[in-house]
């Protein structure tokens, strides 16, 4: 870390504490240079990645847009709701974990459908007619027998 009052890199940590419930961590450091004290605080990198839409535009990273979706998915359906917000946080993690400040939109439908297949097939169903829009109904019936043929692909639970 370099010394804000005389450039150099030679600082050092005096000492490191959780501040703000944990959610930062401030240190003091010293100057091995200058001898000046300063502090610097680390926080966790939350920033979503703005979202790029067929259209060219961009709109923002909306929780409550996809809660609301895998929700609707989901409809009398025998699932949690703590397996909804495991979902959410998963779905999250993978658009953080590419690094990208912007990604295709389409990226979290197909994130969303991947938990979906995990949680129920039928909100798994359900969602991917509306968001794939199948072109016909004998791509509809594949998907079914495919899902019916019992390759189940979830490793967990
Ligand atoms: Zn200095």
């Amino acid at each position: 870390m370099r010394c804000p009052f005389c450039g150099t890199q030679d600082t050092k940590v005096l000492d490191s504490r959780l501040v703000s419930e944990g959610a930062q961590v401030r240190r003091r450091r010293t100057c091995g240079h200058c001898q000046e004290r300063f502090t610097t605080f680390e926080v966790a990198e939350l920033q979503m990645p703005k979202l790029i839409k067929s259209d060219g535009s961009r709109e923002p990273f909306d929780e409550d847009k996809l809660r609301s979706g895998i929700i609707k998915a989901l409809e009398k359906r025998p699932v949690s709701i703590e397996s909804v917000e495991t979902a959410i946080i998963r779905v999250k993690e993978k658009l953080q974990a590419t690094g990208e400040r912007e990604l295709p939109s389409r990226i979290i439908g197909e994130a969303v459908m991947e938990e979906l297949k995990r949680l129920d097939q039928v909100a798994y169903v359900r969602f991917a007619s509306v968001y794939r829009s199948f072109k016909d109904i004998s791509e509809f019936r594949q998907e079914i027998e495919r899902l019916e043929s019992g390759t189940s692909t979830s490793e967990e639970n």
